[in-house]
């Protein structure tokens, strides 16, 4: 998933990202790497390792190589060939030299696998699909199955659509957060971005409504267009105007700080019979923010900071759900005894 996961310690942070973004280029601005692409996107070549791709020139191939769509791929495949093996040559000449690794375009020098670009973060998206999965699948049967419905059927439990909602739009986070690190190219980077801004605003929607128990039909509309109408306005500005990391980083950050200051607020107050598992959520998602202020390069040239934030939410995902199923039986618990007392 996008950078802008979950960040409180806004400032520190924001300071820190905002460096990375811009130290980001030191690999690709050097005059050897540089060459090494230029002269690769014209031979195909980077010593004697020749890519097929690069020779798109030929007009031979059948009817569909000629198609624009194919053509762009292979100019993807063939950039993208280029500059890993250009990084990796670099790289071995400074190692040698007795340098520390550089970022190329924005990321540490990986070890591909498979030809996925950074298999350890993909690991950890799948698995954070996985567990958004199996965490909102387990939300529907203890709601459905094992809590008593009301005489149509519906749930007790007032927040089951914003959950579902909250579940689908994870869900789709994790997924293109896996085909982003698989291949990271302009639109794969833009799926990303763009469905991590829906989740981390809709989150923040939800956060809101849960918090403040907003449970009038009107009240939740007024609260929830401007976050709405926010977000929209955000991810059509990155993807149509200008894709700005900073101003990205600043939006993420003030929107997830608000909604763990709200969780956390509320976990003080209430007297929810499963605020320790809000707490626990809360603060290990700031401690799991320290791996992406020492953002380290890749240890074995697999598991980098970014890949372990990626794994650190895996076991938070399951505690997460894990509330969200004691919220659902806590509301009906609590409401049912409500409509028996009026009853006697
Ligand atoms: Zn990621």
């Amino acid at each position: 998933m996008a950078l802008c996961y979950w960040k409180p310690l806004s400032l520190l942070l924001l300071l820190q990202c905002l460096l990375s973004v811009s130290y980001a280029s030191l690999g690709d601005a050097d005059p050897n790497y540089r060459a090494c692409v230029g002269e690769c996107e014209v031979s195909g070549c980077v010593g004697q390792l020749c890519f097929p791709q690069c020779n798109s020139s030929s007009n031979t191939g059948p009817w569909y190589t000629q198609e624009p769509l194919y053509l762009q791929w292979q100019k993807w495949g063939c950039q993208g060939d280029c500059r890993y093996h250009c990084m990796v040559n670099r790289e071995k000449e400074r190692e040698t030299l007795g340098q520390p690794p550089l970022k190329y375009h924005g990321k540490w020098p990986f070890k591909r696998l498979l030809g996925i670009q950074e298999p350890a973060s993909v690991a950890f998206s799948v698995l954070n699909l996985a567990m958004h999965f199996h965490g909102w699948i387990s939300f529907f049967i203890a709601l459905y199955y094992k809590l008593p419905l009301r005489e149509d059927k519906t749930a007790y439990y007032e927040y089951v659509g914003l959950w579902h909602i909250y579940g689908f739009l994870s869900m789709n986070s994790w997924f293109w957060s896996a085909v982003f690190h698989t291949r990271d190219v302009d639109i794969t980077e833009r799926l990303d971005y763009s469905s991590a801004i829906a989740v981390i605003g809709f989150s923040l929607i939800v956060s809101i409504l849960r918090t403040f128990d907003v449970r009038v039909e009107a009240a939740r509309v007024m609260v929830s267009a401007p976050v709405l109408a926010f977000v929209t306005t955000h991810i059509l500005y990155i993807n149509f105007y200008k894709l700005d990391y900073g101003w990205n980083m600043i939006v993420c950050v003030a929107m997830g700080v608000a909604q763990l200051l709200l969780w956390a607020r509320w976990a003080a107050v209430s007297r929810h019979p499963s605020n320790w598992k809000l707490w626990m959520v809360v603060i290990a998602s700031g401690l799991a923010m320290l791996l992406e202020i020492y953002d380290f390069p890749p240890y074995e040239g697999y598991f980098d900071a970014h890949s372990i934030w990626h794994a650190a939410t895996i076991p938070l995902t399951v505690l997460w759900w894990s509330f969200i199923r004691d919220d659902a039986e806590f509301r009906t618990s609590s409401l049912l005894k409500k409509s028996k007392t009026k009853a006697k």
